[in-house]
């Protein structure tokens, strides 16, 4: 099982849904953003105008949906949400954009993912909030503008660098999530372990948040699988043993890194003597894809400093050797 996946099936996202704190006070940790958009959000609503345009950046997992959710609420608007490759024609995207109420949050997960059509509409609705759209054909096409009700876009993307710079300049705030201390983590622990009504030591939280690659989705569903172990293996509580006990079985070590960051790491390792190595040979050799390994395993191992990234590959780092007792090569 992929406990680090992207992608997550119906039952997860309930899960995760039922998760989601509601507000900014709720909302653990990256006290930077909160603080700042606590300040934009509060001033928008003095002057009763709609927020600013927002785009919200970092990994896979760390809070952006949930942020965009907390800004509609503290709002007090209504959200819709789609995703960059959702939304295939310019078509697609007016049609949202017309049926938004004023002041609505539009949220865009994905938003460098948006063909190149669509985001040129994007660019005067973001603006000046209104289409311009074209009818009739040949000599009789004419623009036509239509007006749209002021709305707030929040994008949502893991890579800020693959926005087109003319998008990325029509957003007034722009956010970046970083990975969470374990403070903060053993935290979200604790009110995820409240929220499903289960007993667990302050050390098992602990040993957990260390465990979660500084991420509030994997720190979740450790919990998660962690406390079906307790409940079959144990009397339902989570003892710092059992969930050490069950985090062994499902192969996440110590720094919380799990199989494939180990065949990632050690094929670096083993296969080209610890790189300099290319992003797709690393692909290719661990039968990844490149994107997944860029947007979801490598940043993770790029903070920790167990990768660096060169202009000519990725290389391992002597922590790595270190991690799996291996000496490094002259
Ligand atoms: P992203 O959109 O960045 O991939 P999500 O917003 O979907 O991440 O968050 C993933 C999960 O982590 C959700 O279940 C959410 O409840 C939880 N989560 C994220 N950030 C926080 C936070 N700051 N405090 C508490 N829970 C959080």
């Amino acid at each position: 099982e992929r406990i680090f996946n992207q992608e997550a099936d119906l039952n997860e996202l309930s899960f995760e849904q039922s998760l989601r704190p509601q507000n900014l006070k709720q909302y653990i940790g990256q006290d930077k953003v909160k603080a700042n958009l606590g300040v934009y959000i509060e001033a928008a609503r003095m002057r009763e105008e709609t927020l600013d345009h927002v785009l919200l950046y970092g990994p896979p997992g760390l809070g952006k949906t949930t942020l965009a959710v907390i800004i509609a609420n503290e709002m007090g608007v209504n959200i819709r949400t789609t995703s960059g490759p959702a939304i295939e024609r310019p078509g697609d995207l007016a049609a949202i954009l017309s049926a938004l109420e004023p002041g609505d949050v539009l949220f865009i997960d994905e938003i460098h993912r948006l063909p190149r059509v669509v985001e040129e509409v994007l660019y005067p609705a973001m603006e000046d909030f209104c289409l311009d759209i074209v009818v009739g054909k040949g000599p009789e096409a004419r623009s036509i503008r239509i007006d749209l009700p002021p709305f707030t876009l929040v994008g949502a993307t893991t890579r800020a660098g693959s926005l087109s710079a003319p998008l990325r300049d029509r957003f007034g705030v722009l956010s970046r999530l970083e990975y969470y201390t374990e403070n903060h983590l053993t935290d979200i622990i604790i009110r995820t372990s409240r929220i499903m009504d289960t007993e667990m030591d302050d050390q098992a939280a602990a040993e957990l948040a260390r465990r979660s690659r500084g991420t509030p989705r994997i720190a979740n569903r450790l919990l998660r699988r962690v406390r079906d172990f307790a409940q079959v293996r144990g009397d339902g509580t989570i003892t710092a043993g059992l969930a050490d006990y069950a985090l062994e079985l499902m192969q996440v070590d110590r720094l919380g890194l799990d199989h494939i960051d180990h065949k990632l790491l050690k094929g670096i390792i083993e296969k080209f003597r610890g790189g300099p190595v290319g992003l797709e040979t690393i692909a290719a050799t661990i039968g990844e894809e490149a994107h997944t390994i860029e947007d979801v395993y490598e940043p993770y191992l790029l903070q920790v400093g167990f990768l660096q990234r060169t202009p000519r590959g990725r290389i391992a780092t002597q922590l790595v050797y270190e991690h799996f007792g291996i000496v490094m090569p002259e």
